[in-house]
């Protein structure tokens, strides 16, 4: 080969170098702007509840705790988010819009100490297949209770073979994010496993809702040796495609976007005169209303002048009624104090109550 040729084909080399440099930077650069925002805890004082100073924002869905947790777990709590969420816009939409929340339970905390569980401190507890315990405590580390799921600082820290923060949010993903089309969907396909003898004696048998929780900590890579003596695949996913491929299949058509939940968009109930005609109401259509109680105060909900049953709100919970569009509601707490009264005027009409 020529000197001349040699110099040539060395020359081009170098441009095709520089060419993969400058567009590698280039590729560098445009992702580097569209990258989400850092996972950073914030403290607040007051503690929201009187109780969670730290608080973490994860693409708007916030993730709480008391001021003994390590940030740490508030951050790896927010990736664990937003790797379940990575292909499903509409779910972490309505799950913002619903006010759904990740709550971190501290070391040396139980659940019954987080503000939205202090109801059942000291209670007899009945869980789910219906054993029945001394307390809540005594039988989970982890709960989920209407738009909160709680799970251990520990558990997100230290946890190695079973991850209780994607099988807790899990359940918020399905039950508030997800419609009913979408959660038939799934007790369809949990009743088709079960059918099949699937899931004998392990907890994913218990009912639709641990049935996508638990599928949910296998998707995710987590925990697939709980079912390793039925497969011969240790590795999660591949062990749960392997076990219950019905349900593989939902799950990677969910978490993979394939499948995308109704929009929910909530509108804030109005606020109406003191002492409105709670009887004024159009009778022919039914909306949704749901009391956001941010009180310490066990609410109750009056609709035509009655407590309607049903209707009572735990301190920092929520309850959905429906009502007739456009009804007026009452709030009162238990002493008798008015809150207000508030008319559902959209189809999802959302109140909340503060001291
Ligand atoms: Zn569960």
């Amino acid at each position: 080969m020529s000197r001349h040729l040699i110099n040539i084909l060395r020359y081009n080399i170098l441009l095709v170098v520089l060419a993969v440099i400058f567009f590698n930077n280039a590729y560098a650069q445009s992702t580097t702007t569209t990258k989400k925002e850092k996972l950073k805890v914030i403290k607040v004082d007051p503690p929201v509840f009187g109780f969670y100073t730290n608080v973490l924002y994860c693409d708007s869905i916030v993730v709480r705790s008391s001021r003994e947790v390590d940030n740490d777990a508030l951050v790896l709590a927010g990736m664990k988010i937003r790797t379940m969420l990575k292909f499903m816009p509409i779910v972490r939409h309505n799950l913002i819009q619903r006010g759904a929340e990740v709550h971190i339970i501290a070391r040396g905390q139980h659940i019954s100490d987080m503000p939205e569980f202090l109801e059942m401190k000291g209670k007899p507890f009945r869980d789910n297949i219906g054993a029945l315990y001394k307390s809540v405590d005594e039988r989970f580390q982890g709960l989920t209770k209407k738009v909160f799921a709680c799970c251990t600082e520990e558990n997100i820290l230290y946890g190695t073979t079973y991850d209780l923060c994607v099988h807790e949010f899990a359940h918020l993903v399905m039950l508030e994010g997800m419609d009913e089309n979408i959660q038939k969907k799934i007790i369809n396909q949990y009743r088709l496993s079960i059918s099949k003898g699937l899931w004998k004696n392990l907890y994913a048998a218990t009912d639709a809702k641990e049935y996508f929780a638990e599928l949910s900590t296998y998707y995710f890579g987590a925990n697939a040796r709980a079912f390793s003596h039925l497969v011969d695949n240790e590795s999660a996913p591949e062990a749960l495609r392997e076990y219950d491929e019905g349900g593989y299949n939902l799950l990677d058509s969910l978490y993979s976007g394939l499948l995308q939940p109704a929009i929910v968009n909530m509108q804030p109930a109005v606020k109406m005169a003191e002492n409105s005609n709670l009887y004024v109401y159009d009778n022919t259509r039914k909306t949704e209303l749901t009391v956001v109680n941010n009180t310490g105060k066990k609410l109750f909900i009056y609709s035509n002048n009655t407590q309607t049953t049903g209707s009572e709100v735990s301190p920092y919970l929520h309850r959905t009624l429906t009502v007739w569009a456009m009804q007026i509601v009452m709030i009162k707490d238990e002493q008798g104090k008015v809150f207000g009264y508030y008319k559902a005027v959209g189809a999802n009409c959302q109140l909340a109550i503060s001291d």
